[in-house]
């Protein structure tokens, strides 16, 4: 399935923790709260009106790469995120235990 991927560069803050998240045009989610925000259509278009706060939900391994499921607080929408590496690893693992 081929998806469009817009590169869009800007800094955000973060909705959840409040701290200043520079964008590297590829990370739609907070390296150190790990919460995202439901912007996008599809990654990177900043398409979607729903602009709901999306809450780190489970950590999977797909290969190499650390998967992070991110659920939409207002409409329930799930979505994939490649951990990326500034991300806050040890609050990753935290939620793949279930513990946070
Ligand atoms: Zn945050
Ligand atoms: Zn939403």
């Amino acid at each position: 399935m081929a998806k469009s991927f817009i590169r869009t560069i800007e800094d955000f803050t973060c909705k959840h923790c409040k701290i200043i998240v520079k964008g590297d045009g590829y990370t739609n989610h907070c390296p150190d709260c790990l919460w995202s925000m439901h912007v996008d259509v599809n990654p990177g278009d900043r398409l979607h009106d729903c602009g709901g706060l999306m809450k780190p939900i489970l950590l999977d391994k797909k290969g190499d790469i650390y998967v992070i499921s991110h659920k939409c607080e207002i409409c329930g929408f799930i979505r994939n995120n490649k951990i990326g590496n500034n991300d806050n690893f040890e609050l990753a693992i935290a939620i793949s235990n279930g513990s946070v």
